[in-house]
């Protein structure tokens, strides 16, 4: 076995024992592994050893390494978990199973737009900023209600559930609880939360989806530049 298939492995196991000592069913929570800034070579054994779960940041660099991979596992599934620019939204629905970033309305507008032309429908997560930070996206906490409504009701996203990345520094309990509390206030049923570090809380909390990089494909080496965001002009909303 390779050591990503090895600590593929070890984390499910894991998971499988969170989701246990949580009294739930031992597959309540899934994995989905994080390959962003990994090259297809890295990718590779994990779909041949039967992973099919998968998750990138950036567009651009899903574009340059998925359509191969996709054909060869067209049962793969891929999710987006980064910023999506609204000139990339065609690109992202084409591409993308998931869009778990759905963290401002121009997104989600332009989600439903490509939606509508491409005649695909990857299911959507609202994201949201439980830690209330300046620098991070998301939709801020007591706008969340009327932000699914406006998702469900006026835009007709499929959405499927809540996800949220709590700050660094913080106890992440907390904000996996918020999140939980948010998701059943509006209806939804998947909590995608839990990252390599924080997993197993995440799960103890009620997380469905928990998305694991580092613990699996070890280091991540440098990021390229990010995907250029262009700025949206004063006064736009969003
Ligand atoms: C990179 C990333 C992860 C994975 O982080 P690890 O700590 O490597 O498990 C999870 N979620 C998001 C949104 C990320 O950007």
């Amino acid at each position: 076995m390779t050591d990503a298939g090895a600590r593929l492995a070890g984390v499910a196991a894991r998971l499988r024992a969170a989701c246990a000592r949580a009294g739930r069913p031992e597959d309540a929570a899934a994995v989905v592994a994080v390959s962003k800034f990994h090259g297809a070579d890295a990718v590779l054994p994990a779909l041949l050893g039967g992973h099919l779960r998968f998750a990138e940041s950036r567009v651009q660099e899903a574009q340059a390494k998925w359509p191969e991979l996709r054909e060869r596992f067209p049962e793969a599934e891929l999710h987006l978990i980064g910023t999506l620019q609204t000139n990339k939204a065609a690109d992202a629905v084409r591409l993308f199973d998931v869009v778990q970033s759905v963290d401002r309305p121009k997104v989600a507008a332009a989600l439903a737009r490509a939606m509508d032309r491409e005649g695909r429908r990857p299911r959507c997560f609202v994201q949201v900023n439980t830690g209330a930070e300046g620098q991070k996206g998301g939709i801020a906490v007591d706008e969340v209600a009327a932000f699914v409504k406006e998702c469900r009701e006026s835009l007709e996203l499929p959405l499927a559930g809540l996800m949220c990345i709590p700050p660094v520094s913080a106890d992440p309990a907390p904000h996996f609880r918020l999140l939980r509390t948010l998701a059943a206030d509006t209806g939804l049923p998947e909590l995608s939360m839990g990252m390599s570090a924080d997993f197993e809380t995440a799960v103890a909390e009620g997380s469905t989806l928990v998305r694991v990089g580092s613990a699996i494909f070890g280091p991540r080496p440098p990021a390229g530049p990010p995907d250029r965001v262009p700025p949206e002009p004063p006064g736009s909303g969003s």
